[in-house]
């Protein structure tokens, strides 16, 4: 039975890139070896939680969305198939964000998706170029023709990178967005403001961070209403155990989570 290390499992928006607002369940895998300096999901980079293939298709089903997002961590750091068939099995529509550092033989179940949210990391990462660069996989996402490619901008000069790799990829302008850096709204609209000009002067995109204007941290620490069910209930906190309970009949282990299931940030607010 395949089994994925997942770190958690939310509804929210899509707070980046090409789909940015819209819903979207969310898979956040364990494991990421990159290591980049500003990392926001740093609680992601090691460990997660065991859940099989089908229990955690099944666990979508408490959500209303009918798109997933998986993300990391670096997803394809796992093996991705069995999930991406399954999900497409059900009908949904799928997204999967990675930083396309691993492997090539990672990358091949790709194509099973319905976008791919591709974020090379820059010099600004504070990763060595050899390490988080692999032109062979980036063309191979680029040929699947459903790729968008993200670049998360700190400084103007990060630009100087972007060029290059555009040009060494022949990437599409209407491919391409620029994100601002920044872990608080304050950052992120401080470096937009001059970000939005490079990118009408290249024909490129531009991403918000969304989830950081609106909540001021990464997506897990969202709190959302579910139309279909804030209609019917008061507020509450609904952990993220439930979708587990409800398919699998196991509690998680307490032990098992670098935060303990105590922390506020698995619990979504209806
Ligand atoms: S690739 Fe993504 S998850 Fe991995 S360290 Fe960099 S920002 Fe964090």
């Amino acid at each position: 039975m395949a089994t994925l290390q997942v770190s958690e499992i939310f509804y929210s928006i899509q707070g980046e890139g090409a789909t940015c607002g819209r819903a979207a369940v969310f898979i956040r895998l364990g494991g990421c070896s990159l290591g980049c300096r500003w990392c926001d999901t740093k609680y992601a980079w090691h460990g997660g939680q065991a859940w099989e293939v089908a229990a955690l298709v099944a666990a979508l089903c408490a959500y209303p969305a009918r798109r997933v997002v998986v993300t990391g961590g670096e997803p394809f750091e796992q093996d991705l198939a069995p999930l991406l068939a399954a999900l497409r099995h059900q009908g949904y529509t799928i997204e999967i964000e990675t930083a396309a550092f691993v492997p090539l033989a990672r990358v091949q179940c790709a194509p099973l998706a319905d976008q791919l949210n591709v974020s090379p990391k820059l010099a600004n990462s504070g990763v060595p170029e050899a390490r988080r660069i692999c032109l062979p996989v980036l063309r191979f996402l680029r040929d699947t023709g459903k790729a968008y490619f993200k670049f998360v901008i700190d400084r103007p000069e990060d630009l100087a990178e972007v060029d290059a790799l555009v040009q060494a990829l022949s990437l599409p302008a209407e491919r391409v967005l620029l994100m601002p850096q920044g872990l608080t709204a304050a950052e992120v609209l401080e470096k937009s403001r001059w970000l939005v000009e490079l990118c009408k002067a290249r024909g490129f995109g531009y991403s918000p961070r969304l989830h950081v204007l609106l909540w001021g941290g990464p997506p897990r620490r969202l709190s959302i209403f579910l139309s279909s069910f804030s209609r019917l209930l008061p507020i509450q906190e609904v952990p993220l155990w439930l979708p587990r309970l409800a398919a699998t009949g196991q509690h998680p282990s307490k032990a098992n989570h670098p935060k303990g299931w105590d922390a506020k940030p698995l619990a979504y607010v209806l």
